[in-house]
């Protein structure tokens, strides 16, 4: 199988999970995760009609970016995803070369990348989304604002907000919603409670706000989207599905 047919599985397998739980497939943005490919890969992805491509590493994102506009140029419609851990010194960077950040998980990186967008003249009428990443699990491998017991635990749900409003303030900044990572080898059940409680907490959000920017939710993967989707993921970041087993 080629990317075109991957590509069309994919598609086909989105829009059969958005049946099922009577959702609009439009409503679903397919984030390529393009991670460890080359920028030629990225121009195929393009031509078979992918238009939003993800990258976990800024460094990554940063040389594979101009590749791809010295071959397509840059007014051709595709949206760069950074969707890993930004480490803060690379804020800047992020700031630079990202239209969408999908894991800001503290203050400290809000703010800086809020001064970056401000210095690079990204006011309030062109703002970048971004997603406020949560650890629903307590996994201690994963990022993200601990949120593992938010049902029960005032402060953990305080500090969200808390930190769901600072970032609504901050020039430069839009607020999407809520991105998570499923426990790496979980049992679909758990996955899905997981998501579910994501899910929960994006709506819990919103009320505590008063705020409806809450309302997406970047979650799901290769191994996991269609669940994601029946859980009510607006964004799913898929690679190997796409792209094939990374080298
Ligand atoms: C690599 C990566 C993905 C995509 O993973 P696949 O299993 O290849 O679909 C999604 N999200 C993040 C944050 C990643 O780093």
């Amino acid at each position: 199988m080629g990317l075109v047919e991957r590509y069309a599985a994919v598609r086909k397998r989105i829009a059969q999970a958005a049946l099922r739980s009577g959702r609009q497939t439009e409503d679903i943005t397919l984030v390529a995760v393009s991670k460890t490919w080359p920028a030629e890969v990225v121009v195929a992805g393009y031509d078979a009609g992918l238009r939003n491509f993800g990258e976990n590493r800024i460094e990554e994102l940063v040389k594979k970016r101009p590749e791809v506009e010295d071959i397509l140029g840059n007014e051709r419609g595709i949206v760069w995803h950074a969707i890993g851990t930004i480490q803060s010194r690379k804020s800047r960077l992020a700031a630079e070369n990202a239209d969408v950040i999908h894991a800001l998980d503290r203050l400290k990186l809000a703010d800086r990348l809020s001064r970056h967008l401000v210095e690079l003249g990204r006011n309030n009428n062109n703002q970048i989304p971004v997603f406020l990443e949560v650890n629903v699990s307590g996994e201690a491998s994963k990022a993200g604002l601990d949120c593992s017991r938010w049902e029960h635990d005032a402060s953990q749900r305080a500090a969200a907000r808390e930190l769901a409003l600072a970032i609504d303030e901050l020039p430069g900044l839009h607020p999407m919603g809520l991105m998570t990572m499923a426990p790496w080898g979980a049992q679909s059940q758990e996955i899905r409670e997981i998501f579910r409680r994501t899910r929960e907490l994006a709506e819990w959000m919103q009320t505590a706000t008063s705020q409806t920017a809450w309302s997406c939710l970047s979650m799901g993967m290769t191994d996991d989207f269609e669940i994601a989707i029946e859980e009510g993921a607006t964004h799913v970041r898929i690679g190997r599905a796409l792209f094939g087993d990374r080298h």
